[in-house]
């Protein structure tokens, strides 16, 4: 593998160039993005060697795609129209059935391999990439079978050796899950963050009241709602089921405050205290 395209090198993107090329340090990242702008800050950072265009698909080995996921299905279908048939391109998407539907048909389906990596933070953009952060994450891979089984030796390859393990799941059963994981979480922390500054007008008495523990609940409003929107979009089912079922949460917390129950206020926090279980070994 020479010559390797990312279509998108704000933090996933950027991230994957990093440690690829620690790996490889042979290989030759070409940068694709929107702005010109946003390729001279890659370049200046040394996330990409070359400035690209989807004309120069042609000499790709692969193909990674980090860019926002209704971006995805529209482009992709055009990047496998422009490859050479021993290339593989991967896409990183937060969502994956409307991604993998939109290639469904095309006759380069099995250069594709549709895969969302659990790894992220709270920043965007190229100057958010950072190296290793997917030593130890999730890489969930979709409809395997699908794809070419050289690619996907050639795939595994590349995302083991930067440190991930991968999961197989199908694209509907990884859009329901990751709705309460990821996307309720997100929405969560995007409302909190809206009461406080609804009800706090003055910054400087939110600065120096709220706790860590205000800063780390909330930190994901700090995410960029270009990405988020067409994710929300885009699993909008699963999300919304996930929103009642917080709701009625929330609503019955708030009842059992009215009715001055503690007890039922107690046990129900006692029994989320599980969540250190599920989560131990994360962090
Ligand atoms: P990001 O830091 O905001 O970077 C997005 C990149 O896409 C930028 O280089 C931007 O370049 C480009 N872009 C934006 N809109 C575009 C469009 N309409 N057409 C073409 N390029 C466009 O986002 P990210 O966090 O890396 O996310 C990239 C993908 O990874 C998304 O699909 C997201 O769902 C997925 N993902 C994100 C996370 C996370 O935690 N952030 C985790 C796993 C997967 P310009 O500046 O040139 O527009």
């Amino acid at each position: 593998m020479k010559n390797i395209y990312a279509i998108g090198i704000g933090l996933i993107g950027g991230s994957l160039a990093i440690d690829i090329k620690n790996n490889n340090p042979d290989i030759i990242i070409h940068g694709i993005s929107r702005k010109d702008a946003t390729l001279n800050k890659a370049l200046e950072l040394g996330l990409i060697d070359k400035k690209a265009t989807l004309e120069d698909l042609k000499h790709a080995d692969l193909v990674i795609v980090s860019i926002p996921v209704d971006a995805t299905v529209k482009l992709l279908p055009t990047i496998l129209d422009k490859i050479p048939d021993t290339a593989l391109v991967v896409d990183a998407g937060s969502t994956k059935a409307d991604i993998c539907r939109a290639v469904e048909n095309h006759p380069k389906r099995r250069n594709f391999l549709a895969m969302h990596p659990i790894a992220g933070t709270e920043h965007s953009g190229p100057t958010a990439a950072i190296s290793g952060l997917f030593k130890g994450k999730t890489n969930i891979v979709c409809e395997v079978e699908k794809t070419t089984f050289k690619l996907q030796e050639k795939a595994l390859k590349l995302f083991t050796d930067i440190g991930m393990r991968i999961r197989y799941m199908n694209p509907e059963e990884h859009d329901k899950h990751i709705a309460y994981v990821s996307h309720l979480s997100h929405i969560s922390a995007f409302m909190l963050g809206k009461t406080v500054i609804d009800k706090e007008k003055n910054e400087r008495d939110i600065f120096d009241m709220a706790g860590s523990g205000f800063a780390s609940t909330v930190r994901l409003a700090k995410s960029s709602p270009e990405m988020w929107t067409p994710i929300f979009k885009q699993n909008k089912a699963n999300v919304v089921e996930t929103l009642e079922e917080y709701i009625a949460n929330l609503t019955t917390f708030k009842e059992l405050m009215k009715a001055d129950d503690y007890e039922a206020i107690f046990k129900e926090m006692e029994s989320t205290n599980y969540i250190k279980e599920i989560l131990k070994g994360i962090h």
